[in-house]
């Protein structure tokens, strides 16, 4: 957790300060967004879909204590060895041991937006273990010290002419080189000499399945899968709530996520563990780091019902026109913004104004998070815990008396024709009024629409 607060208007408009980056990683996400329309259009029954998936996981909610149970069980009986955290320290404290268990030195990690969360490979590296993300974007962004800015497309915001600099630096390839299928070559060569010699392997989970014990994990670039067939060591990190009950629920989602996620029918590769490899040894960390508290707040707990597809970050204006880093978070965009708000509102509660509430992440999402519901609501909850500039508040409370008495209402807004077109400019734009930063006022109608109407009316 943060010991500050974050200011996402400050850190977004640092973001809008490189405009090209701003306008090409805004178009880049749109693409995908529009790529992902076409996709879901194909499907005839999309809709059926969405409201199955969000049944499915609201069910699975409702009576998570018993799947979990139910899930452990059946895991047990395939071989596969089942922890439990707690919290981000239980759940670094338990990997460690394990890897330690194993005397493993050098780990390879496909994508895992859980152990981002728990900030895992700062940890396994503060104890000298060697940690290397395997998926490319998350290659990009580990040598580029930097964190994913999106949950599927972690480097998203950087451009090839960086990767070509960082890949310069670290992986010895041609100064300026900025071909795409040279640096992919590139990276490839590193990460198969890291897979060759690793002796574990480290995975997320897309969803596990109650009734058989096995989990799902989709990748695009097969990294999961090599990662974890070299070494005799799989460690799978899962949220609590990435269960469903049974494996023919998981149709539905698979059909759901890489089409929401990226525009594609199926990820690459959606490869199914039902059990550790002849020999080897496969471990499952349940997680819980704040979700049952979640789970338990009947506001925001349809927020747990998330598949991570990313789509409502994609069609999101304000995440399109601020980068993900301005989040401060391991989820940002909408849904990040209810997660972390609703966690840790003394840190995040300038997350649920990062919104236009446009409706279109809510419209997006394949589960049907009421998104934007969520976030108003969360603005609610902001203001009634006093966490607003003390500027807003008492704007507000100005508003809301004028608001509540229609003669006065009709006076302010009489004076605001009379006197707004002959204000100096100095009193409008200035550095009180941040809203006039990029925005010149309308003008002034002659008419407030009561007297227009009274006008025309008979
Ligand atoms: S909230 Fe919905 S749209 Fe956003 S990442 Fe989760 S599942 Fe996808």
């Amino acid at each position: 957790m943060a010991s500050t607060h974050i200011e996402h208007a400050h850190d977004a408009a640092e973001f809008i300060q490189n405009q090209e980056r701003t306008h090409w990683h805004d178009q880049a996400l749109w693409f995908v967004r529009a790529k992902r329309d076409k996709a879901a259009g194909a499907v005839a029954e999309w809709e059926e879909l969405r409201s199955l998936a969000a049944q499915i996981k609201q069910h699975t909610l409702s009576r998570l204590a018993e799947y979990l149970e139910q899930f452990e069980q059946q895991a047990t009986g395939r071989g596969i060895k089942i922890h439990w955290a707690r919290t981000a320290e239980e759940h670094n404290q338990i990997v460690l041991g394990i890897l330690q268990q194993h005397n493993v030195h050098r780990i390879v990690k496909s994508k895992s937006m859980l152990t981002e969360e728990c900030h895992l490979n700062p940890y396994l590296e503060e104890h000298g273990l060697d940690v290397v993300d395997t998926d490319l974007g998350e290659r990009i962004v580990q040598l580029r010290e930097e964190p994913p800015s999106h949950i599927v497309l972690p480097a998203i915001h950087i451009k090839k002419q960086e990767v070509g600099e960082t890949f310069h630096k670290h992986l010895g390839t041609e100064e300026g080189a900025t071909d795409p299928d040279y640096l992919t070559e590139a990276a490839r060569g590193h990460l198969r000499a890291k897979f060759m010699a690793a002796d574990a392997g480290i995975t997320g989970v897309n969803f596990a399945v109650a009734e058989t014990g096995g989990f799902v994990v989709c990748t695009n670039e097969g990294n999961a899968d090599i990662g974890v067939s070299l070494p005799k060591l799989h460690i799978a990190c899962m949220g609590i709530e990435k269960l469903i009950p049974r494996a023919a629920d998981l149709a539905v989602f698979t059909r759901l996520l890489a089409r929401n996620a990226t525009g594609q029918p199926i990820t690459t590769y959606t490869s199914h563990f039902h059990g550790p490899a002849p020999g080897g040894e496969l471990h499952v960390v349940l997680v819980d780091n704040g979700r049952s508290d979640l789970l338990a707040n009947e506001k925001y707990r349809e927020a747990l019902r998330c598949i991570r597809c990313g789509a409502c970050l994609n069609t999101c204006p304000v995440y399109r026109r601020s980068g993900g880093h301005s989040y401060h978070a391991t989820i940002p965009g909408p849904i990040g913004s209810v997660l972390n708000a609703a966690r840790d509102p003394a840190t995040y509660h300038s997350l649920p104004y990062a919104c236009s509430l446009c409706g279109s992440c809510a419209d997006i999402c394949p589960v049907k998070i009421p998104l934007d519901q969520q976030l108003l609501d969360l603005r609610g909850e902001m203001a009634r815990r006093k966490h607003l500039p003390l500027s807003k508040r008492l704007l507000m409370k100005l508003v809301s008396f004028v608001m509540q008495r229609t003669w006065l209402f009709s006076f302010s807004g009489k004076m605001a024709r009379w006197f707004g077109p002959w204000m100096p400019r100095f009193l409008v734009y200035n550095r009180l009024n941040a809203w006039g930063r990029q925005r010149e006022i309308p003008e002034f109608p002659k008419k407030s629409f009561r007297e227009l109407y009274r006008d025309n009316d008979g």
